[in-house]
Formats: C-alpha cells, sequence, structure tokens
C-alpha cells in the first residue's frame, strides 16, 4: 500500500534557516502526489522564511504543495504544533485528505519514516514514533529516559515512554486534539490523552541536523514540569505523602514532649510544644499552598483565557 497516502505533513519551524532546505528535498524525495506540506514559521528571526520561499519554488507542486503558516510571535514548539495542526485540519478538509502527520523540521525525524507511519495508521487512528534509538547524548537520554519513565508511571491516561511529535494521525484524531487543547499544551501527552486506536511504531532517531536545540534546557524542563503536573498524579500523591510524614512527625514530637514533660525527665518550656506545633503544620500548610496555587495557577481562569497564539498569514510557496 505504500505511496498511495495523501498526507497533510505539518513541520513548526524556529530559526531553521541551515535545516530546511534539506528538510524540503528529503521530504519531496519521500512525497507521493498530492500530498502537501505546511510549515508553521514560530517567529524565526533568521532567514528560515526566505530559504523556505526559495527552495519551495523548486518543488513541483503537483507533488507536494508548500503552505507557510507565520506566527505572529514566537509561542513555542508546542504551541507551534497546535497552530499547524488547526490549518492542517482546514486543509485536510478542503483537499479531502485523511492523514495529517507532525514531523520536527530540524531532521532528527527522517522523513523518509514517514510512509512506514502512513502504513501503520491505515488501520488506525494514530501512529506515533517511539524511539528506537536515541542522536542525542548520553546525559540528555539518561534524563529523558527517567523522565518518561516517571510519567508513565504516574499519568492518569498512559503517556507512552519515549515518544515524541513524530506522528500521523486521521482528520477525527486532529480534531480531537484540537477541541481539548489547555493552556499547558503537550502534544504527545494530549494525542495519547484522546484515546481511538493508537499503534507505536520503533524507529531510530537522529541527532539534529544542524544548530542547537531551539527548544533548549530551559523549555525543556518547562515542558517536563508542565507534563508531570498537567499529566500526572505525581504532585498531588506527593502533596499527601509529605503532609502526612510531616504530621506524623509533629504528633511524634508533641507526645514525646508530652511524655517527657509528664515524667519530669526533662523541662520541656510550654513554648517550645507550641514551637513544634506550629512549626510543622505551618510546613504542612506551605506545601498545601504551593502545590494548589501551581495547579490552580495552570488552569486558565475564564477571565483570563487568551488563545494560544495568533496566526499572522498563511500563503501558498509553490
Ligand atoms: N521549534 C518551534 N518553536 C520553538 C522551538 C522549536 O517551532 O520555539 C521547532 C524547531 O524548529 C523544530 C522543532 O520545533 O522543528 C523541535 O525543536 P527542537 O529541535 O529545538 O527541539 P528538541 O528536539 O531539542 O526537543
Ligand atoms: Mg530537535
Amino acid at each position: 500500500m505504500s505511496g498511495l497516502h495523501r498526507c497533510i505533513v505539518m513541520a513548526p519551524m524556529h530559526n531553521e534557516q541551515s535545516n530546511v532546505e534539506a528538510f524540503v528535498r528529503r521530504l519531496a524525495g519521500t512525497a507521493a502526489d498530492g500530498w502537501e506540506l505546511v510549515v508553521v514559521d514560530d517567529g524565526s528571526s533568521d532567514e528560515t522564511v526566505d530559504r523556505l520561499t526559495e527552495c519551495a519554488a523548486k518543488v513541483n507542486s503537483e507533488q507536494l504543495a508548500i503552505r507557510l503558516v507565520t506566527l505572529s510571535r514566537n509561542f513555542g514548539h508546542q504551541r507551534a504544533i497546535i497552530a499547524g495542526l488547526e490549518v492542517a485540519l482546514r486543509r485536510a478538509e478542503e483537499t479531502e485528505i485523511d492523514r495529517i502527520a507532525v514531523i520536527d523540521a530540524d531532521l532528527q525525524d527522517r522523513p523518509e519514516h514517514l510512509q512506514e507511519l502512513l502504513d501503520a495508521c491505515a488501520s488506525v487512528d494514530v501512529a506515533y514514533a517511539v524511539r528506537a534509538s536515541r542522536g542525542e547524548s548520553l546525559l540528555f537520554r539518561i534524563t529523558a529516559g527517567a523522565f518518561y519513565r516517571v510519567l508513565a508511571h504516574w499519568a492518569r491516561s498512559p503517556v507512552p515512554a519515549n515518544a515524541g511529535t513524530f506522528s500521523v494521525m486521521n482528520t477525527r484524531a486532529a480534531e480531537a486534539i484540537l477541541n481539548n487543547v489547555d493552556e499547558n499544551v503537550f502534544f504527545p501527552g494530549l494525542r495519547s490523552w484522546i484515546g481511538f486506536n493508537q499503534t507505536a511504531v520503533p524507529l531510530d532517531r537522529d541527532g539534529r541536523a544542524d544548530g542547537n536545540s531551539r527548544v533548549g534546557l530551559k523549555g525543556l524542563i518547562r515542558l517536563a514540569v508542565g507534563a508531570l503536573f498537567g499529566y500526572s498524579k505525581l504532585p498531588l500523591r506527593l502533596m499527601v505523602l509529605i503532609s502526612a510524614g510531616s504530621l506524623l512527625l509533629s504528633l511524634i514530637a508533641v507526645i514525646t514532649m508530652t511524655v517527657l514533660k509528664l515524667a519530669g525527665l526533662v523541662a520541656v518550656e510550654g513554648i517550645a510544644l507550641v514551637v513544634v506545633l506550629l512549626f510543622f503544620n505551618l510546613s504542612v500548610l506551605a506545601i498545601f499552598l504551593t502545590i494548589l496555587a501551581y495547579m490552580v495557577g495552570r488552569n486558565p481562569s475564564p477571565v483570563q483565557a487568551r488563545g494560544l497564539y495568533v496566526i499572522g498569514s498563511e500563503r501558498c510557496l509553490n
């Protein structure tokens, strides 16, 4: 069946001027007739758009039509994906193409693997790549592995380990994702959360073709914390564990002090008792408040609710 599926491929780009040409070339090399590429330019400050426009002009639009969506500024990888999905879904309806692929533009995901994902997606709603090997550093692999294990263990809905953004889905899956985005976007978590029939495809993953991670360490940490709070029970469990432990300790301290005082072994001042009680109870409260504040803060209030991104323009490049 390879090569027969038509597909809309969506790729977010932020400062990918050095990768965009190779990306388009490799994608055009693997695309069957009637494919479409939707690039989301996520506020690039380099020549990504110019390079893309140049190389798009050389691509046969019958085979691979290229469409550029620019966001009004940099909104970040996860939001760029959602913005791109919105446009891809609309294009899918306009072109009657039923498959949407999401792929990074730095060539960590191999465009040549799209056929494999499309084949796997033929009988299910979502086919997503799980990284068979990672082209990243050992330290990154260890921390990412630990993160996915924690998340897989604690997630409210199963978030598959080592599944990134690279995936193919049908329009009902894309629609379900778009109908359920919250401010704290974590695309792999959300994609798994929607349910339907999903299948994992183990695929090798390369190192970034050129440049450094555009998401960066800070972005990754923010994403990991967001995913833990948005998709796992870990913070709640920790809250219960720590406050229960704290309470137990304070109880033991109070009892010990009372016994010591009654037995006349040590002259425990009443004030000491009060201090111990205060200390432990305040620590319990503090933990409670921090976590609650964090969780409440992550839910957009209806008053503050804003969109997740702003699309600046959209045009056809070939
Ligand atoms: N990206 C984006 N906006 C950003 C950061 C990254 O659209 O603010 C794009 C980037 O161009 C790439 C993909 O998202 O196509 C993944 O980014 P990156 O490779 O930096 O992430 P990593 O692989 O390090 O997680
Ligand atoms: Mg990357």
